[in-house]
């Protein structure tokens, strides 16, 4: 097997072998879940749900931390619904009203919209609880976790299907012990790196939007906060002061309800700062501008800042090839718009199951392969034209004076900004909703879907 060649040093998950599934075929699982993020773990919830026996391999032990800004619009919310969570503030959730804009010398209020199709509130809540939840909610449901169960390539049939995977698993380095997993359908939920993905090919497609996102806890009084914070505009001095430099990115402090906030920024590949910036210095000279009396500085960091990629507008593409499904950050969904990502991964996961539920009522062959298909054919259907849009507003927005430009002359208009929200958030009604949700699914309606 060869080792696939990537710039982190995460470990690589080698190229396939191929003619490995002896002619009678045997499986372990219907289907295999290659990662228990909240793609994963939701992919893996809907499949067991619909009585299919699914093998989700993660390489950690939950409860395990993941680098994130922790904090959910209502689609999320929606999203942790549909799968049976209890998101009370009883059951540990702290719930916002809306998004605070800050740009341009102002600062608005905006509460999420009224809608049919989602609530009207977000949450936020640590990446370990969350994903410990979602994961368990998929076992729950019948989903066989394994844990610390590193997969480590594809496993082919001679005509270069998927058929299953290999597997480290064990805790220290002597200890691990290798393994191969047999399925006819495999998910790769297995997060930004895309190793899957990349192991059989698959690159990222460098000309759709990515970001870049660190993000650091801090103990703060603003540690209660009724809404999302977001920074349209980062400064290296005081904000408007004669000598103060607009650094690139964008920003978000969210009140965590536990005496900490997680303060975080993002850059994306339109800017000129994108890879060409110290990450982590970017976000201590914005916070060192923040008031003193918010405590954003070093003596009260609680942990390193950390960051990862943000892979948006479905940048890894096709959805579905030979067997894999790519579901979630490992076929980029995370919305352009916003950076929003969990609410995305765990709908990808959704629509994976459902044609991947579909599929395996059918016989191996053509009749299959439709119905899998209908998984590309649905997150198409679903964001395509949608993430369409959102590339053109990242290009848009990577030019300062255009971004200045919108924050300058959008923000003091309230009626304007509610529609922005929507618009930013993704969150409309399609059918009977009002003349701005109206506007906004014409949009989509003309613009052609991206795959
Ligand atoms: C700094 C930052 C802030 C963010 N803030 C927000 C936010 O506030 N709100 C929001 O909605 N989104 C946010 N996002 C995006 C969000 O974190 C992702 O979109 C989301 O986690 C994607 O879920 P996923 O299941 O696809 O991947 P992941 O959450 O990355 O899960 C992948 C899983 O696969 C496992 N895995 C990886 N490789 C293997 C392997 N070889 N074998 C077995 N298991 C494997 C990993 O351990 C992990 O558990 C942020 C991202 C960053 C970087």
């Amino acid at each position: 097997m060869t080792a696939i060649s990537d710039a982190s040093s995460a470990p690589t998950i080698a190229a396939g072998a191929l003619g490995e599934l002896p002619s009678d075929r045997t499986y372990d699982a219907d289907v295999i879940v290659v990662g228990a993020g909240p793609s994963g773990s939701a992919a893996a919830y809907w499949l067991a749900t619909a009585g299919v026996d699914v093998l989700l391999l993660e390489k950690t032990t939950f409860p395990r931390e993941k680098v994130c800004g922790d904090g959910l619009t209502p689609r999320g919310t929606r999203a942790l619904v549909d799968m049976g969570i209890d998101v009370s503030e009883e059951a540990g959730w702290l719930h916002n009203k809306g998004l605070r804009v800050i740009g341009g010398g102002l600062r608005l209020e905006l509460n999420w919209p009224e809608l049919a199709s989602f609530p009207d509130y977000g949450l936020v809540r640590p990446r370990a609880d969350l994903d410990h939840l979602l994961v368990q909610q998929a076992v729950q449901a019948g989903a066989r976790l394994h844990e610390q169960t590193s997969v480590t390539a594809p496993i082919l049939d001679a005509q270069g299907r998927v058929v299953g995977v290999t597997a480290k698993a064990g805790a220290g380095a002597g200890e691990k012990t290798e393994h191969s997993y047999r399925a006819p359908v495999v998910l790769a939920c297995d997060g930004v790196s895309g190793r899957f993905a990349l192991a059989l090919g698959m690159q990222r497609n460098d000309k759709r939007p990515m970001g870049v996102a660190v993000r650091r806890y801090y103990s703060s009084p603003r540690t209660n906060d009724d809404y999302l914070e977001s920074w349209l505009e980062l400064w290296d001095g005081p904000p408007g002061a004669d000598d103060a430099r607009l650094l690139p990115g964008y920003g978000w402090i969210f009140g965590m309800g536990d005496g900490s906030v997680n303060a975080g920024l993002g850059v994306l590949n339109s800017s000129a700062g994108f890879q060409k910036t110290n990450y982590r210095t970017l976000l201590t000279t914005w916070l060192d501008n923040t008031p003193e009396e918010w405590g954003l500085r070093e003596e009260n960091a609680l942990c390193p800042t950390q960051g990862a990629g943000l892979p948006m507008g479905f940048n890894r593409t096709p959805h579905y090839r030979n067997g894999v499904l790519l579901v979630g950050d490992s076929g980029g969904s995370v919305n352009p718009f916003n950076g929003e990502g969990i609410p995305y991964a765990m709908e990808s996961g959704k629509f994976a199951a459902e044609a991947v539920v579909q599929a395996l009522a059918r016989p191996e062959g053509a009749g299959r392969e439709r119905a899998l298909a209908g998984y590309p054919a649905a997150m198409a259907a679903e964001w395509g034209a949608y993430y369409r849009l959102g590339g053109v507003f990242v290009k848009l927005i990577g030019n300062p004076a255009v971004m200045r430009a919108c924050t300058r002359h959008g923000l003091p208009h309230p009626r304007l900004m509610k529609f922005v929200l929507k618009l930013l958030a993704n969150l409309t009604d399609p059918h009977d909703g009002d003349a701005s949700d109206r506007i906004i699914t014409a949009l989509t309606k003309v613009t052609p879907a991206l795959r």
